[in-house]
């Protein structure tokens, strides 16, 4: 698999080499940075800070599953042209290092977010990752504000002339981050249940410790491997033995598992999103990642019991 997706990689770097000289010249116009991202929270932040002094652009196509996901010769021509790359790292993409090594282009800046932030190493009470790194730091809205502040840094560094209008920028999505973060506090603060059961897999670990709730899930950090029946076992125990009223599941990985857990002990099911990835449908509507996670507030409110 490897050995393929490298050849794939050579096979873009050289066509890249005819490419080039006309996309060059037919930017010179524009005096915009080009920003291409990883995951859709990224390319919310570059864009609420660029504002339009940047064209920003997402790697991970409408639907993609973040950790699974391969990128294709095109999308080594995005990354070629750019001036920054904004990703996670901690092997949210196992994709990145490759892509990196084969894109020519010096000028392009990579920013790696996880560099900058104190990563949590996974813990369920499942725990079949011990002390693997978890990389869904942007489900802590205060690591977001940290993000934010990074990028607006390293913008102003490359371009000091108008850094005034990125901290403006900046501080404004910072406020809004602000009030998210007050309202989850203040709506889980009292809450019958304090265990969030996930049928999909390990994202929200961050989540849970900022407002204090336990996190259960069915996959592990990443949703490429299927869970055995005795963890579906010791989960549908579980939530028996809380009285568990919610079973969450994402809409990126099958539903099935969590209808299982639900059918099993009487509890229903909502959708908890991670938001690493929009669908065509939310895309085209314009949701944004704000809008996310208020759904998500509202999901978690309901199944916990929160008042
Ligand atoms: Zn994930």
């Amino acid at each position: 698999m490897m050995k393929r997706f490298s050849l794939l990689l050579a096979a873009g770097a050289v066509f890249l080499i005819g490419m080039r000289a006309p996309f060059i010249l037919e930017n010179q116009g524009a005096k915009r940075i080009k920003i291409m991202t990883s995951i859709f929270p990224l390319m919310e932040f570059a864009q609420a800070v660029a504002g339009d002094r940047g064209e920003v652009d997402l790697l991970l196509p409408p639907g993609g599953e973040v950790h699974t996901w391969m990128p294709r010769p095109s999308d080594l021509i995005k990354l070629s042209s750019a001036d920054l790359f904004i990703y996670i790292g901690a092997d949210l993409e196992p994709w990145a290092e490759d892509i990196l090594r084969s894109v020519k282009n010096p000028k392009l800046r990579i920013m790696d977010i996880c560099e900058e932030l104190s990563l949590l190493t996974h813990s369920s009470s499942l725990d079949r990752e011990h002390g693997a790194v978890d990389p869904h730091v942007w489900l802590d809205f205060g690591n977001d504000q940290k993000i934010i502040e990074g990028i607006k840094t390293v913008l102003g560094e490359m371009e000091p002339r108008v850094m005034s209008i990125y901290k403006k920028n900046a501080l404004i999505y910072n406020q809004k981050l602000q009030e998210l973060d007050r309202r989850y506090t203040e709506a889980l603060r009292e809450c019958e249940q304090r265990t969030i059961v996930l049928g999909g897999h390990a994202a929200f670990g961050y989540l849970a410790k900022r407002y204090n709730l336990r996190h259960v899930s069915l996959y592990g950090l990443s949703p490429d491997s299927e869970p055995t029946p005795s963890q579906l076992i010791d989960i549908v125990g579980l939530v028996k033995e809380r009285g568990i009223e919610a079973i969450y599941f994402e809409v990126s990985v099958s539903k099935e598992l969590a209808e299982v857990i639900a059918e099993e002990t009487g509890a229903r099911t909502l959708v908890l999103n991670p938001g690493a990835s929009l669908s065509r449908k939310q895309m085209e509507s314009g949701v944004s990642f704000l809008d996310i996670m208020e759904k998500n507030l509202e999901n978690l409110k309901d199944g916990l019991s929160c008042r």
